[in-house]
């Protein structure tokens, strides 16, 4: 029932794929490449979305001031530190990384895959920001480097559409539903990021989100906690007293409920978020991540729940 390559978990992670993939454990590097994003520099709206901190939700970047190459080294002293691997994923976090020039994207993606350690990179972006010379970089780039992996994160969060608006994500479904098309046609791999308990979702609509995500040819998702930070509009409507974060037996019942529907192909590459506890304001339970996924551990092992559990496979695909 549970795919030995899974490696003794009861869904399908990201570790247990790179350690398949790359023979050796593999740690991300978090980048801040300078960049910005179309609903922060006044292209879609100045505000960002609204839980998005001032770091453009990349605020784990190491030294986001310094050259991709430079924080890359300054990471892998630090994860050096734990000696069980010295392979690494750089992840292009900060903000929205393919809104640039295609040639400012070729340089910082090669500073990061010209280096032997680093096995792939991973970029976070926005569907309605892959124009098609990025997409053709992207090829291009998985030409040069066919040992390497190049996976494009989308923040998708909903496919609701009220949400959306309230989120200010700023670009409908069908921008999505393109940009995987284009980045599927061109092998591209996609991660898809949902957040689990944004204001005014139910868990059948969060739900709704995750069977529409099977429909896809999708690599990986991150399942991430809504968290309240510091200095967001998020933050404001918080302290209102507008909408509750979720309780921790909230958040594992619901993560629970996704991974049981979510298909058993889809890599598994977050299951709770970083809330940096600087800026974080709610909720605090998240900080306690060890203590979260030991109890998520013993409960799966206890039910016997599991990745595709209720998984149904759909004839309605996407893209046939
Ligand atoms: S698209 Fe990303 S970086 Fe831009 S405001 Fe939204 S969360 Fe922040």
């Amino acid at each position: 029932m549970i795919p030995d390559f899974w490696l003794g978990r009861p869904y399908y992670s990201l570790d247990a794929y790179c350690k398949k993939r790359f023979q050796g454990k593999v740690y991300k590097i978090a980048l801040d490449a300078g960049l910005t994003c179309p609903n922060r520099d006044g292209t879609l709206d100045h505000r960002g979305c609204i839980f998005c901190s001032s770091g453009g939700s990349g605020d784990f970047a190491v030294k986001p001031m310094d050259s991709v190459a430079s924080q890359l080294q300054t990471g892998q002293a630090m994860f050096g530190k734990k000696k069980t691997g010295n392979l690494f994923i750089a992840y292009f976090q900060a903000y929205t990384n393919t809104y640039g020039k295609p040639e400012y994207l070729e340089q910082i993606y090669e500073e990061a895959l010209k280096q032997p350690q680093i096995v792939g990179i991973s970029i976070a972006t926005r569907p309605d920001c892959l124009p098609t010379p990025v997409l053709e970089l992207l090829s291009s780039l998985q030409s040069r480097y066919p040992e390497k992996e190049i996976w494009v994160e989308l923040g998708l969060q909903t496919i609701h559409e009220s949400t959306a608006r309230y989120i200010r994500r700023g670009y409908d479904l069908s921008v999505f539903e393109n940009a995987v098309y284009e980045l599927n046609r061109r092998h591209l791999p996609v991660v898809v990021h949902v957040i689990l308990g944004l204001p005014y979702e139910t868990p059948e609509m969060i739900l709704e989100t995750i069977t529409y995500l099977n429909r896809f040819s999708i690599f990986g998702i991150k399942l991430q906690l809504l968290h309240v930070l510091k200095n967001t509009d998020l933050a404001e409507e918080y302290a209102e007293g507008k909408f509750q974060v979720l309780t921790r037996e909230e958040y594992m019942d619901l993560l629970i409920l996704c991974l049981q529907n979510l298909s058993p192909t889809t890599v598994v590459h977050r299951l709770t978020g970083d809330g940096p506890k600087e800026i974080l304001i709610a909720p605090l339970w998240s900080l306690y991540k060890r203590d979260f996924f030991n109890s998520l551990h013993k409960r799966l092992r206890e039910t016997g729940e599991y990745q595709g559990q209720n998984y149904k496979i759909t004839e309605d695909s996407f893209f046939g």
